[in-house]
């Protein structure tokens, strides 16, 4: 089954720290956007979806009748088949009635960019609400009757010291989610954070280290599994759609700046929302990497708690077992069963352990 993701590139402003592709909205804008959206759909082949994502950007800014039009067009041209349908919502673009009509044009889950429980944390990340706004739209939600509710937190943030980010940890815990991605600050270049060097105002490597160790440990307390290097969640709540991407499944992005994986190909379509929407459907992508390799495969199966299991690979298989001793003598991976899994202190360093691999 494949997953279908629409980026939606609009922002109310731009985060400083934020290097995604994103434009300023308009109504008219969102509209042309909107159209050329269902545009695209309508060219798509009628292949079995199973996920939907809306990502962004911040796709809780366009109107809620957009987002069920765009369903809907997907509804027509694809066989949908108990889709998991998210949104990523911003908690201060969207209403009670605005979360009310997401569940009536089929959502059926949230991801809240809720960032932080400490509004000092939030105010330097550029955040426009404070964590009480967050909680209160989550609220909302639950009123709505969402109950696959996920939330974004970011380490590495200055002044977090574990205090505070167990304090954090334990407000967002409390709210009634499922599912939290865990991110530390990444300082990108060509950013304010980045040209006014933020980046010696933030925790070092080794705090950071600890922060998000003291993350897996407080999340896996409260009842978050972790299930992938950034992932935790409940119980039968881990992303259906998130999971295609580690799992090397296919997907097809429609929007400017996004990615797919289809028919054997990676590509992605040009950061230009004038051509998105001037286009009659997107022609112009560029080709990504040679896609569905070996290669690729481990590198994608060692950020899931799963991992991966070295007979799958046999070109690798001796040099995996050999440093699969080192690893686990250093605590860093566990390999039983014929499975090679990287423990969180793994997933600290799993760039070098993956290139060391491949
Ligand atoms: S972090 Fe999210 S809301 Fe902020 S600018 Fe980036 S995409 Fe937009």
């Amino acid at each position: 089954m494949t997953g279908i993701y629409i980026h939606v590139p609009f922002c109310a402003r731009k985060c400083p720290y934020c290097d995604f592709y994103s434009c300023s909205y308009t109504l008219k804008s969102a509209e042309e956007y909107k159209n050329a959206v269902i545009r695209n759909i309508e060219v798509l082949p009628n292949i079995d979806a199973d996920t939907v994502y809306f990502g962004g950007g911040t796709p809780s800014l366009i109107p809620s009748d957009f987002i069920a039009e765009i369903l809907d067009a997907l509804d027509k041209r694809l066989n949908l088949s108990k889709p998991e349908i998210t949104i990523e919502v911003n908690p201060c673009t969207v209403t009670a009635d605005k979360l009310k009509a997401y569940k009536r044009a089929g959502l059926n889950r949230l991801s809240f960019g809720v960032q932080s429980g400490n509004n000092e944390e939030l105010e330097f990340l550029g955040r426009k609400h404070t964590f009480e706004k967050a909680a209160e739209t989550i609220e909302q939600a639950v009123d709505a009757r969402f109950e696959n509710i996920s939330c974004d937190l970011m380490i590495g943030v200055k002044g977090q010291t574990t205090e505070k980010l167990e304090q954090s940890i334990s407000q967002i815990t409390a709210l009634p989610v499922t599912h939290i991605s865990l991110y530390i600050l990444k300082i990108e270049e060509n950013t304010p954070f980045g040209r006014n060097n933020t980046e010696k105002l933030l925790p070092d490597d080794d705090q950071t280290a600890q922060l998000y160790l003291c993350s897996v440990r407080m999340l896996e307390n409260a009842g978050f599994k972790q299930y992938e290097i950034s992932n935790f969640s409940r119980e039968g709540y881990r992303s259906r759609h998130n999971l295609k991407y580690w799992n090397c499944e296919e997907y097809i992005g429609i929007g400017p700046s996004a990615h797919s994986y289809y028919n054997g190909r990676r590509y992605y379509t040009p950061e230009s929302l004038e051509s998105f929407c001037s286009d009659p459907v997107q022609q112009k992508v560029y080709e990504e990497y040679q896609a569905g390799t070996d290669e690729e495969k481990i590198m994608l199966g060692l950020r899931l708690t799963d991992g991966i299991c070295p007979d799958d690979y046999p070109a690798f298989k001796q040099k995996i077992l050999k440093k699969a001793e080192n690893y686990c003598a250093h605590g860093l991976g566990v390999f039983k069963n014929g499975i090679l899994r990287l423990t969180p202190e793994g997933f600290l360093v799993s760039n070098s352990i993956i290139s060391d691999i491949i």
